[in-house]
């Protein structure tokens, strides 16, 4: 691999020329992709005992396993979020990893928009009774299938409802929305929550953003760099409407065939 630079000399009585340097920079490509394989794999390996802890602080949860006292309900609840956010990095690492490695491999199908927005509804519906945060879903009758990575616009479509979930306040709403406009399939996510401010809004989709003073120690600012590469890479396109202090909606669209 060579990186090009090049510099343009021009002297006042008109001779010229420019210089063309070639970098080798092949060491440096193989320690990145050494570095991707790397978190690639620790992430994918920390899947599974973390799937079993989460499925051990459920059964702890189970009546039949007897009453936990105050104390260690506290200790329960705080076991299951940090289990939760280290399941959430995780999977942000293993999609960063295919992202960096430029190998977003696609599994397209068939999809009902109905199933994914079912399905995403699903994923949050706990997270959202602990917010208290109502869900509502405004799926278009008859939509079109579409041919889409349906994993991967599941991942988004969970990450946009965890975000509208995280950042609205108690006793609010999220809306997702699945619709047919001329030729674009068009999912949305709103919430009333607190908004972004103009000046930060075009950055939420960059690489380890977060607003500033958001003041979550949950955040990583992966999520929505990924979603927009898992969007783009199958043709669509993701966008961000948002007012501060009164809301914010996040989508993305597909072009259908006409
Ligand atoms: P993370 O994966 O850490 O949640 P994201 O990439 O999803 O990070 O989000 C980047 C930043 O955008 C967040 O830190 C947050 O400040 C802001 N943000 C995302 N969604 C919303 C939302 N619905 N309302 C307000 N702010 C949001």
């Amino acid at each position: 691999y060579f990186e090009q630079e090049s510099i343009v000399i021009q002297t006042d009585n008109g001779v010229g020329g420019q210089v063309i340097m070639l970098k080798n920079i092949t060491p440096f490509k193989e320690l990145d992709a050494a570095k991707t394989n790397f978190i690639a794999t620790i992430s994918h390996e920390l899947k599974t005992p973390l799937f079993a802890i989460k499925m051990s602080t459920q059964l702890l949860d189970d009546k039949r396993i007897g009453e936990l006292n105050t104390d260690q309900r506290e200790i329960l609840e705080s076991l299951k979020k940090n289990t939760e956010r280290l399941l959430k990095i995780t999977g942000e690492l293993l999609n960063l990893s295919q992202v960096e490695s430029g190998r977003i491999q696609l599994q397209k199908e068939a999809t009902q928009p109905a199933m994914i927005v079912e399905r995403a509804l699903q994923a949050v519906q706990q997270l959202a009774a602990q917010s208290q945060v109502q869900l509502k879903q405004n799926v278009g009758t008859n939509l079109p299938a579409i041919n889409i990575d349906e994993e991967k616009t599941t991942w988004v479509l969970i990450n946009l409802l965890s975000n509208a979930i995280k950042y609205s306040s108690e006793n609010g709403s999220v809306e997702i929305k699945a619709e047919k406009i001329n030729n674009q399939l068009i999912f949305s996510v709103a919430d009333r929550g607190k908004g972004i401010h103009a000046q930060y809004v075009t950055h939420v989709f960059d690489k380890y953003f977060k607003v500033p003073g958001s003041n979550e120690s949950t955040s990583t600012g992966l999520g929505l760099s990924i979603s927009k590469e898992f969007i783009e890479a199958q043709g669509g396109s993701i966008w961000v409407k948002s007012e501060y202090g009164s809301g914010s909606t996040f989508g993305f669209n597909f072009l259908l065939n006409s």
